[in-house]
């Protein structure tokens, strides 16, 4: 027997002479299915509208499926299954059933969003979080409740599939200008706050963020404040196990530099870069922490002439770091103990990106840095050119390692609010080599493949380039530190 409940709602639009068909042949799919399932024909009482149905019903329904039918069943019962299949895999939380034919009014996506439902089909599934949160939030009466729902969608960061079916079906629940009238007042409930504010982005903090963007099971968020993009779902495995530093006698030499191990070229020079850029703010045998070391290849170069320590909080990268006479350390920034002088530098390259709670993580980063000591940290731009032009239409890519893509100006404020002073910023420029650079061109535009191919003849391999990402050069600030989730807990916000 499955755990799954479906709660099948079916609103009728008048008298239904079908209706007993309709709900035998659901009846009967369902028990085959072997689901727990119960079907609540939904009328106009009071003369309440569709929207007001359905909103009743969803209330009522307990299943951890909520599936609304049409009443007429114009497609094969068995679209139910797979929307069911569809919210129960993870695939998506709202799914809306959409006719082969149907196509997307440009202006209605223009004024709403992108995923909108079939104006001639009523079929949507929701998974019961779904249910309860959008559908208790909408307010309109009418036909334009489905374009509110998808519009409540975007706004609380539910993932949309659409399940196309074969349907025999002409009516259609809103034309042009309903939809369009719709729309707008869908838009000015919203100015007015008239719908719960979504979670907030947890950079800025900020009400207005939306959808930007679907990944294989999860969605890209977008702050329209900070313009940071990140991710719906965070899966976080902090175990909160605290990891401490091991002190060595001093000036323990350690071996590095071992030719047995085979790295790439191209890191190893884009170490050096990162390592001169350090080198200006600090002395020799300053106290460097790097903050996930990846290859080891910053560590190799950094351990030669400063007092290297690294953490990773990924097992193998921390073990094989160690295995080259690195002191690294398997951890966490929040679990990670200094028991040693605090640091004279703190560096992250693209790490940043994968920190769920940045506040928090600048925060312990303050604490492990000694007043006036630097930060360096790349990261990718969102407002930068090239991720403009090209990054976002590789979403996936970016989103496959990292939780949170920042802007150049929030991290300014991120960094400012938490007890840093900005002392530069500016582009980071990395060695890439050619057979990575002729993959990448393949893969996103291969009409100009042949050509980049030619050129990457006469150039040097690996060559210096310019990625869209941006360094940022920090120090601590002198004084008492900035408490931010106490300016979090004052600042005034919307009801919830
Ligand atoms: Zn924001």
């Amino acid at each position: 027997m499955s755990s799954t409940s479906v709660s099948i709602l079916v609103p009728l639009a008048g008298p239904a002479p079908e209706l007993p068909s309709t709900l035998e042949t659901i009846e009967r799919y369902l028990q085959a299915t072997g689901f727990a399932f119960d079907i609540r024909v939904l009328d106009r009482r009071d003369g309440a509208g569709y929207g007001a149905m359905i909103r009743r019903g969803a209330a009522d329904a307990g299943g951890s499926v909520v599936i609304v039918v049409d009443p007429e069943l114009p497609y094969p019962v068995s679209a139910i299954g797979d929307a069911v299949a569809l919210i129960e895999s993870g695939a998506a939380e709202v799914v809306f059933g959409r006719h082969e034919r149907c196509r997307d009014s440009i202006v209605l996506r223009s004024l709403l969003v992108p995923i909108l439902p079939d104006p001639s089909l009523q079929l949507k599934a929701f998974s019961s979080d779904a249910a309860r949160l959008l559908l208790a939030e909408t307010k309109l009466r009418g036909s334009g409740f489905d374009l509110e729902t998808a519009y409540l969608a975007n706004k609380y960061g539910f993932r949309i599939e659409r399940l196309t079916v074969r349907a025999a079906t002409t009516r259609t629940a809103f034309g042009f200008w309903r939809g369009v009238a719709s729309a707008i007042s869908i838009r000015m409930t919203d100015r007015r706050n008239g719908y719960r504010a979504p979670r907030r982005c947890p950079v800025c903090f900020s009400h207005e963020v939306w959808n930007f963007d679907q990944i294989p099971g999860n969605v890209v968020r977008s702050c329209s404040r900070c313009k940071c993009r990140y991710l719906g779902r965070f899966e976080v495995d902090d175990d909160n196990r605290p990891v401490r530093r091991v002190l060595r006698g001093q000036h323990a030499q350690v071996e590095i530099g071992d030719e047995t191990l085979h790295r790439g070229v191209a890191r190893e020079k884009t170490s050096q870069r990162r390592l001169s850029a350090l080198r200006r703010h600090l002395t020799s045998r300053a106290r460097v922490l790097e903050i996930g070391v990846r290859d080891g290849s910053f560590g190799d170069a950094a351990a030669r002439e400063f007092e290297y320590v690294g953490i990773d909080r990924a097992a193998p990268a921390a073990r094989a770091a160690r295995s080259r006479g690195l002191e690294v350390y398997c951890s966490t920034v929040p679990n990670f103990v200094n028991t040693g002088p605090a640091f004279d530098a703190i560096v992250l390259f693209h790490v940043f990106e994968n920190m769920a709670d940045p506040h928090d993580a600048l925060a312990r980063m303050k604490d492990l840095l000694k007043p006036g000591g630097v930060l360096l940290l790349s990261t990718f731009d969102t407002e930068g050119l090239v991720y403009l032009i090209t990054e976002r239409r590789w979403m996936t890519q970016n989103f496959r390692t990292h939780l949170i893509l920042y802007s150049r100006s929030a991290l300014i404020e991120l960094l400012e609010h938490s007890g840093f002073e900005i002392i530069s910023i500016g582009a980071e420029l990395a060695y890439r080599d050619h057979r990575f650079l002729r993959h990448s061109v393949a893969m996103r535009w291969p009409a100009i493949a042949p050509l980049v191919r030619m050129l990457l003849k006469v150039l040097p391999d690996p060559l210096l380039l310019f990625s869209g990402s941006i360094r940022i050069v920090a120090k601590r600030r002198a004084g008492a530190p900035v408490n931010f989730r106490a300016i979090r807990s004052v600042e005034p916000t919307h009801a919830r």
